[in-house]
This record gives structure tokens, sequence and C-alpha cells, in this order.
């Protein structure tokens, strides 16, 4: 019996999505900043990569929804502020893909 993978199946994805693509395979075209390795990224809950329109990086929730929980709002607010230092602002970009939320981060600290 196999119950712990089951986990990972009940995520919502959509085929044909580009950020659900993103988690389905590993042909990742940009910079990865999270998780530290493109093998983590299936499973990660959400991925911080460069998006590849605009050039900044991006936060990008690990399923398909329009929300998220305020739990997991913290964990990304987190994990980007250890990534990009604490001035940092994170801006949902609903414009190209409406259904999958996803966040552009500005004014990162320069080091
Ligand atoms: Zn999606
Ligand atoms: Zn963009």
């Amino acid at each position: 019996m196999e119950l712990q993978s089951s986990d990972r199946m009940d995520m919502i994805r959509v085929d044909g999505c580009p950020l659900c693509d993103i988690f389905n395979n590993k042909e990742l075209k940009s910079k990865l900043y999270y998780p530290e390795s493109k093998d983590g990224i299936e499973s990660s809950e959400f991925v911080v990569v460069d998006c590849v329109s605009c050039n900044i990086p991006m936060v990008v929730y690990g399923e398909h929804l329009t929300s998220v929980t305020s739990e997991a709002w913290g964990r990304i607010l987190y994990q980007c502020r250890k990534i990009f230092g604490n001035t940092i602002t994170l801006k949902p970009q609903q414009r190209t893909i409406r259904d999958h939320i996803h966040w552009h981060i500005y004014n990162i600290k320069r080091r």
C-alpha cells in the first residue's frame, strides 16, 4: 500500500495551463529560485521562478486555483522574503492566466 504518494494525486492541475505545466514536467526554461532543485518542483506547494515574459521573479501556486489559504500565503511570503529580502511586494497577476493564481515580485533589494 502506498498511501503517501496519493496525497499529491489530489492536486488540481489543468492540462494545457502553462503554469500547471511547470509542475507537471521538469522542462523549466527560466531561473528557479524555489525549491532548490528541479526535482523538488512536482512535490512543492509553490515555485518561485523568473517570469519569461517580464523577466522578474514570480510565485506560482502548485494548484490551479484562484485563491490560497492564509496559511499558504504565509508560507509563500516567508519563503519569498527569505530569498529576496523584506522589502518585496507581491502583486497578483491574473491578466493572462486568470484562473491559476500567481504573483510577480517587485521591490527586490539589490545586493
Ligand atoms: Zn494551472
Ligand atoms: Zn510576467
